[in-house]
């Protein structure tokens, strides 16, 4: 019996009572939303057709800690949280680095990611408020299912946009969602004007997370006592998330150590935020000197080879603007396996984090990060995401640079969710079928010439 200990489990009264909301910590406030008409700052009002009331309260909240209501506690615990924190020393020891590697596990959920802490909190609130019917959108699957769950906990009728290439490669998100009791339809459907646009463009269109937004968003505001959740970017879902790192930071406590590393992937930042940012606050008031690390893929490179601007969040050009990294919301996002990091955006709190250099990025091939998640898999035994994977092999990447410098370095990284509805990106990887696309520089600046200039 190895005496090193493996993992960390808090018991129930050690889930977190609050969320942490950055806004408080930020070093200035948050660029506002614009009207795109004016390109003036727009006022947080007509978010309330689409969102929950007490959500658009903390999106542009400041408030350090928003209290989570008891009933979304009760369904965290009822649902597997707190989550267990681990360390990979069977990585390690394969990596042959002095680093070490902990991982914090957002997979052991009924869908198998991070999304239901942010999905419980929304339905939750919406029912509270008096909404019957949701709409929402999902990219590889993962949102969906968590909010079909969320919305079965608290009996709410829920319909969902899924991207077509996800909804064609993914069956058995589509059964899991319908399992839960909600609609789904393969996005751009001809259910919606923004839809049928879109397939008259190309009647086998891939679909788009911009795409499939437009269409959940178009859905709500014309039917009525339907409202809209969105699984990333926004400020609230970040906040929702902080639970993964408020129990981390008390696990890594536990075992007695201090990530000099906090890795994670991102899509629209939610995952690795909710993980990063109770360790960035130490960080922001000068009491940590942790190394922040993203990881995106090359195909859809928003903060390494994006740009820092106003920009829509959806691809029909209905939202407001925001200030984020974007590749622009005409670019055509390659159909890779990673569905949930195919967004042109990023979210805008961790966008001005990088901006100032309190975080940087790192972008990956999808053949690269399929070998990192099966070399997690064939050490620790855990099959994770493909999204996952691109924070799994950050962290490989850092502990192979430690092993070359000879520094013990300690990484912290989030497992998003598991891969086990994702195993055609494994068959496709075993068999030499995994496609890697990277935007030419052409293909970038056409879709950065198409973001509206604001001054
Ligand atoms: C959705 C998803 C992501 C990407 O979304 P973020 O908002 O960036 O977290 C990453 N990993 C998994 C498993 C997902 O389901």
């Amino acid at each position: 019996m190895s005496r090193t200990q493996l993992k960390a489990v808090l018991s129930q009264d050690k889930l977190p009572s609050d969320y942490y909301n950055i806004q408080h910590d930020l070093p200035e406030p948050l660029p506002p939303p614009l009207d795109p008409s004016t390109t003036k700052p727009m006022a947080p009002e007509p978010l309330l057709r689409l969102f929950a009331k007490e959500c658009v309260m903390q999106e542009v909240s400041t408030q350090e800690f928003i209290p989570i209501p008891d009933e979304v506690r009760e369904a965290y615990l009822r649902l597997g949280r707190p989550t267990p924190l681990y360390r990979a020393t069977r990585l390690e020891q394969k990596l042959k680095t002095p680093a070490k590697i902990y991982f914090k596990r957002e997979d052991l959920n009924p869908t198998g990611s991070h999304k239901p802490n942010t999905a419980i909190a929304q339905a939750y609130y919406h029912k509270k408020e008096g909404t019957e019917r949701l709409a929402t959108e999902t990219g590889a699957g993962q949102w969906g299912s968590a909010l079909a769950l969320a919305t079965a906990l608290f009996d709410i009728d829920l319909t969902v946009y899924m991207t077509r290439s996800s909804y064609d490669q993914k069956p058995y998100r589509r059964t899991l969602m319908e399992v839960y009791g909600a609609e789904v339809y393969a996005s751009p459907s001809s259910r919606t004007n923004a839809g049928k646009k879109f397939i008259q463009q190309d009647p086998n269109h891939p679909g788009s997370l911009g795409i499939a937004i437009s269409e959940a968003i178009e859905d709500c505001v014309t039917h009525d006592n339907t409202k809209y959740a969105l699984g990333s970017v926004l400020n609230h879902v970040l906040t929702h998330q902080s639970v993964i790192g408020q129990e981390a930071k008390l696990q890594m406590e536990e075992f007695g150590d201090d990530p000099d590393y906090i890795v994670g992937c991102i899509g629209g930042g939610s995952n690795y935020a909710g993980l990063a940012y109770p360790f960035m606050r130490d960080k922001l008031r000068g009491k940590s000197g942790a190394e922040f690390v993203a990881a995106e893929p090359k195909a859809v490179p928003s903060t390494t080879r994006g740009s820092y601007r106003y920009d829509f969040a959806d691809a029909a050009e209905t939202t407001p603007l925001i200030k984020m990294h974007t590749v622009g919301h005409t670019y055509q996002c390659p159909p890779i396996h990673a569905g949930g990091l195919r967004y042109h955006g990023k979210a805008p709190s961790m966008c001005m984090l990088i901006d100032k250099g309190y975080m940087r990025s790192v972008a990956y091939s999808q053949n690269e990060i399929m070998e990192a998640g099966i070399l997690l898999a064939q050490t620790e035994g855990i099959v994770a995401a493909p999204e996952t994977n691109h924070a799994v092999k950050a962290a490989i990447d850092i502990a192979l640079e430690c092993k070359r410098k000879g520094e013990e370095k300690t990484i912290l990284f989030n497992l998003s969710g598991h891969g086990l509805l994702d195993l055609k990106a494994y068959e496709d990887k075993l068999a030499n079928k995994l496609v890697d696309y990277e935007p030419d520089d052409r293909a970038l600046s056409q879709a950065l010439e198409a973001v509206p200039v604001v001054r």
